[in-house]
């Protein structure tokens, strides 16, 4: 205990503190059109639908963002869940996500974003594709741990999303259970592109403090520091993802222990080798070398995407077979 006192004392933050006028000065360029998606729950040509011509069936989720409904299209019938972004959203926070979101769309494992809706705030509204079984967070509260053939699917999977958007120099920021999709097909979309950054230069380091601090890398803390690759940060929040797939809860905190600012940030910053390595939890070696490789404190020796993609826990011989048990399991939920 007096340990982590003294490493509380020797931890100076240096939180870089949002700046809406500098996201303001980044402005991105005029919108592209909606694209043209091939999704067959899209048949309502969202384009130049209203708000009115949804009707609002249940809240999927809320968020810092705003709140998800599932609705109906009322001509079509069809269903989708959309976003609507709440009264203190910036304009300039919600045309960078639209324009993040449109800019990753289509990919198999992007959850599609169908259309922007015009709002009476004069924003807009995110017509998405109806994920019928919600987020991996609210899945793994229904099933408890999840077995490692499903996570390896899963992990393997968020790894050629994370790819992609890494290609598009875009770095997600957020990602953790409750941004990421499933459906009883089995399919698994990365979702929620509010925190996201595209780097639009290699100096370009996306420092503003956004997103969720639960699953932000150690970097993020201090980037005076230690530098700040989003990059690398995003392949800390999949681990730490997993991870918690695994253990059914948060890995970094104790059973029980109080998520406050304080434990966090001790817990993500502080300590010898990767919070992976130390918790004795039950895993093959595999998954424990995985997590361990995501989950390297310091930035410069963590693993990319492109790395992970050909770690044996994910380049497997029977990864038909961890298809096939994660879509059983979803069978069983749905
Ligand atoms: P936060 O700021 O907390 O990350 P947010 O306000 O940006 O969230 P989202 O993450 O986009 O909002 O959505 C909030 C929740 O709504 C998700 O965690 C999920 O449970 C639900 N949700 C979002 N989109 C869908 C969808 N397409 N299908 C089903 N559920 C969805
Ligand atoms: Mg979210």
């Amino acid at each position: 205990m007096a340990l982590v006192r003294q490493r509380r004392l020797a931890l100076t933050l240096d939180l870089p503190v949002a700046d809406p006028a500098s996201d303001r000065r980044r402005l991105l360029p005029p919108l592209p059109p909606p694209p043209a998606t091939s999704s067959s729950s899209s048949s309502s040509s969202a384009t130049d639908d209203r708000i009115s011509d949804f009707e609002k069936l249940s809240v999927l989720g809320n968020g810092n963002g705003g709140t998800v409904y599932k609705v109906r299209h009322r001509r079509t019938l069809a269903l989708y869940a959309l976003k609507l972004p709440s009264a203190s959203s910036h304009s300039a926070s919600l045309r960078r996500e639209l324009e993040l979101h449109l800019r990753a769309s289509p990919h198999p494992y992007i959850l599609p974003l169908l259309s922007p809706i015009p709002s009476p705030s004069g924003d807009h509204a995110f017509l998405l594709e109806l994920m019928d079984l919600g987020s991996l967070d609210s899945l793994l509260r229904r099933h408890g741990p999840l077995p490692e053939p499903a996570l390896a699917s899963i992990a393997r999977r968020l790894l050629l999303g994370l790819a992609h958007l890494h290609s598009l120099q875009i770095v997600h920021r957020d990602i953790k259970p409750a941004n990421i999709l499933v459906n009883s097909a089995g399919e698994v979309k990365i979702a929620d592109f509010g925190a996201g950054r595209l780097l639009r230069r290699s100096l370009d380091t996306c420092l503003s403090y956004i997103g969720t601090c639960a699953y932000m890398s150690p970097e993020r803390f201090q980037p005076a520091a230690h530098g700040y690759d989003g990059f690398a940060g995003d392949v800390w929040s999949l681990g730490l993802t997993v991870l918690e797939l695994r253990l059914g809860r948060f890995p970094l905190l104790g059973e029980g222990e109080r998520a406050d600012w304080a434990a966090l940030v001790c817990a993500i910053c502080l300590g010898d080798g990767t919070p992976a390595e130390m918790d004795g939890y039950d895993a093959s070696e595999e998954l424990k070398s995985f997590v361990g490789r995501c989950l390297e404190r310091d930035a410069a020796k963590r693993w990319t995407v492109t790395e992970l993609l050909s770690h044996p826990f994910v380049e497997r011989s029977d990864s038909d077979e961890c298809d096939r048990v994660f879509r059983e399991l979803v069978r069983t939920e749905s």
